[in-house]
């Protein structure tokens, strides 16, 4: 048997593992790379309130268990070590992971994105506990709460806005005195009275109570030097987001924040064979729902390029791919 796969699936959050079922029930036998986090981010939240299908809830590390069960049973192959470099300029394509080579005639890119984060071991401590990258996702766990937002871009305006919905105090904490985010954005959370802003001012500590949750923060004033206390419940951070493309820079078209580019509606990367899925080409939606749909439509363009691409040339074995045609 050649050692050519028909698609290889590179990360396995909601996107990866769906891609992963779809391939594998359509008898594709995926291989897919789990990268350093199998699982991807949800491995990393608490409650999952806003998956369909659990009208309770799910706790995130539960949730990709279960869709990882799912996937092992329709024959997937899983390799739990990240991708380090791709060659997707000849077909059959290249990966290699832990020094060793790996060829498919298609790949599925779903390596998700990662929120930056300001880099307090406090931040991490609490994270899931009291931090949150994202406010559509746990904003629902603050009613009646005082929270701050970290950042002065559009996600922060966006983010302290929704949180309003929910908070009666929405404090937006930005380093300058003056926003990033684009003016339509500022004036309405400006506008917005339960929204107050702290300038020149960034998070020096976040601390908690016994229980484990965010009681506070200490604040630093970025001009004077000098810190404070404030009692707040929650902390957003919201200084964006970065996707896990770095590996793939000069093998796939990237826009100029890193993300994938696809032909709209589509997976379809600029490159005939690769195709994407999930966050690592959505910087709007950013959901586990989203991620996973577009995980089923990566496998079903894949699986259809690949049937056309066998029609095409019915004689040709693996080891004699056509070169891309693009
Ligand atoms: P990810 O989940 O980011 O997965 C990416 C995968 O790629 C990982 O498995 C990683 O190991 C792998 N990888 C990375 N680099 C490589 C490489 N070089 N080679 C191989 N593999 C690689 N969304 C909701 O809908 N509801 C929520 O309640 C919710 N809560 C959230 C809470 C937190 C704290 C965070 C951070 C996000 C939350 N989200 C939530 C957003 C949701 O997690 C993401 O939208 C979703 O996980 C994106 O899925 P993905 O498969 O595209 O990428
Ligand atoms: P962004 O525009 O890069 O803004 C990040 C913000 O976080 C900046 O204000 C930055 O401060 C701050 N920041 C960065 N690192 C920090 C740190 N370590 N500590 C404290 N603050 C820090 O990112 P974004 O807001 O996520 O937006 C990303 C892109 O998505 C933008 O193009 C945006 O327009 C777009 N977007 C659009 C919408 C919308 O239109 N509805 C919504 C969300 C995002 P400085 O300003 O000092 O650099």
């Amino acid at each position: 048997m050649s050692g050519i796969r028909e698609v290889i699936i590179l990360g396995s959050g909601p996107a990866g593992y769906t891609a992963a079922l779809y391939a594998a029930r359509a008898n594709l036998k995926p291989l897919v790379f789990t990268g350093l986090q199998p699982g991807g981010q949800l491995t990393i939240t608490t409650d999952v309130e806003n998956y369909p299908g659990f009208p309770k809830g799910i706790l995130g590390p539960e949730l990709m268990d279960l869709f990882r069960e799912q996937v092992a049973r329709f024959g997937t192959e899983l390799i739990d070590a990240p991708v380090e470099k791709v060659d997707f300029s000849k077909r059959p394509f290249t990966v290699w992971s832990d020094g060793k080579s790996f060829q498919a005639k298609s790949v599925i890119v779903a390596t998700g994105a990662s929120a930056l984060l300001l880099g307090l071991p406090s931040e991490q401590k609490y994270m899931g506990f009291g931090v949150s990258a994202c406010a559509t996702c746990d904003g629902f766990f603050y009613k009646g709460k005082r929270v701050i937002v970290v950042g002065g871009g559009d996600t922060a305006m966006e983010e302290a806005t929704y949180l309003t919905r929910f908070c009666p105090e929405v404090i937006v904490v930005h380093r300058r005195d003056t926003l990033r985010a684009s003016k339509i954005m500022q004036e309405r959370a400006l506008a917005n009275p339960r929204i107050r802003f702290l300038w020149n001012t960034e998070v020096a500590e976040i601390f908690g109570n016994d229980g484990g949750k965010v009681t506070g923060v200490k604040l630093r004033d970025t001009q004077s030097g000098d810190v404070i206390e404030m009692a707040i419940d929650g902390v957003f951070v919201a200084i964006g987001h970065k996707p896990n493309t770095d590996f793939l820079a000069g093998q796939l078209p990237l826009d100029p924040k890193g993300y994938v580019l696809v032909k709209p509606g589509s997976s379809y990367t600029p490159i005939e064979g690769v195709f994407a899925a999930g966050d690592v080409h959505d910087a709007v939606y950013r959901q586990a729902v989203t991620a996973a749909g577009t995980g089923c439509m990566a496998a079903i363009d894949a699986e259809r390029w690949l049937e056309a691409q066998a029609h095409a040339n019915p004689a040709a074995t693996p080891n004699q791919a056509t070169a891309p045609t693009h």
